[in-house]
């Protein structure tokens, strides 16, 4: 998992991410204006800021500017389309823009995690070994045979692992947000996932919502 520092001057809003990202398994420090960003990051390797653009002191650019090289996503306000174009052309991996929803969030951060290297690019949990570049799934070293949407369906428990998914929300996230099937359609690719991976244990019924990987 990573090391990552959170940037953000809204209190409430740092700790609700914070919260999130040591849910899936990373190690998180917060900071919560720019010029106690800079210092803590040159003490410190992180392997990815999130950094929000308007903070007290130096603001989210100006920090950037101080800390080039480090993987960084901006978190932007929704009205600022400036600030969403200057974050990119200065270099930065992505942003999101606020208010997003958590799993948007963890979602962005995997996706540059990877991306930089900093995120291992495989995933263990029991007998079972997932490769994310080749897309492939292992059990005890001999690939398992599985469908493109049975893997979408494991990335998305595995990415958000430990937070219960509403089967919409596994819709949504494995099949696309024009997928029109239904929610049953979760549940059998669900219970082949299990079946086929023996995740019989890890991968828990939520009680009239959905599913939860549990790492
Ligand atoms: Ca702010």
């Amino acid at each position: 998992m990573a090391e990552i520092l959170i940037v953000e001057d809204e209190i409430p809003i740092n700790t609700l991410i914070r919260k999130n990202l040591e849910l899936v398994g990373h190690k998180c420090s917060s900071v919560y204006d720019g010029q106690a960003a800079v210092e803590i990051i040159e003490q410190h390797d992180y392997d990815l800021i999130l950094l929000d653009v308007m903070l007290p002191g130096l603001d989210g650019f100006e920090v950037f500017e101080k800390i080039r090289g480090v993987p960084t996503i901006f978190l932007t306000a929704k009205s600022s389309l400036s600030d969403r174009v200057k974050g990119l052309t200065m270099g930065a991996d992505d942003y999101l823009t606020k208010p997003f929803e958590m799993l948007e969030l963890l979602a962005r951060v995997d996706a540059v995690l990877r991306r930089t290297k900093k995120e291992a690019k495989f995933f263990a949990i029991d007998n079972v070994t997932i490769h994310f570049d080749s897309r492939q799934i292992f059990w005890d070293g001999a690939v398992i045979d599985c469908t493109p949407k049975e893997f979408d369906l494991l990335e998305a428990l595995v990415v958000n692992r430990n937070i219960a998914l509403s089967r919409e929300k596994l819709l949504n996230l494995a099949w696309g947000y024009d997928y029109e099937g239904d929610s049953r359609t979760v549940d059998v690719h669900i219970q082949k996932l299990r079946k086929k991976l023996g995740l019989e244990e890890r991968i828990i019924t939520v009680y009239k919502l959905g599913y939860r990987l549990e790492v």
